[in-house]
């Protein structure tokens, strides 16, 4: 008996993989952190684009504010308008810088996320049912 890390919660899968992004799902969510580990919220909303919101895929960072977006979102944004869409630096194609370190620590964010949501939400559970509010 007890937790299998991997295994999720509630039986859902998010499909983050999916073509689909956004916040239709509740659990692909900085929200989702909550009680005891709710400092992993600012931890995710970090390494978060600022044009998609979704975790970095490939993320760039522009040569002269140093700011980070995915590869694709900033290309596309920069189709549009030539400067940095957080601070409006003047930005160009040319200016886009590959942020290994960055894409480095979503791709093991996002591989412990699940394991930590799941000890996240049992941890919550016991403390609800120490306290005896078990009635949800
Ligand atoms: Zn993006
Ligand atoms: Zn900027």
């Amino acid at each position: 008996m007890g937790l299998r890390a991997g295994s999720t919660v509630d039986g859902r899968r998010s499909l983050r993989e999916g073509a689909a992004k956004g916040m239709d799902d509740e659990d692909d969510s900085p929200d989702v952190w909550q009680g005891t580990l709710r400092a992993l919220r600012a931890v995710e909303e970090s390494l978060r684009c600022g044009i998609c919101g979704d975790l970095f895929e490939g993320p760039v960072s522009l040569a002269k504010c140093a700011h980070a977006y995915c590869s694709l979102c900033i290309r596309q944004a920069l189709n549009f308008r030539q400067d940095c869409p957080t601070c409006r630096a003047g930005a160009t194609h040319g200016d886009l810088v590959a942020n290994r370190a960055l894409g480095d620590t979503v791709d093991a964010f996002r591989a412990a996320r699940a394991s930590l949501l799941a000890v996240s939400r049992a941890h919550e559970a016991l403390v609800g049912v120490v306290r005896g509010d078990a009635a949800t």
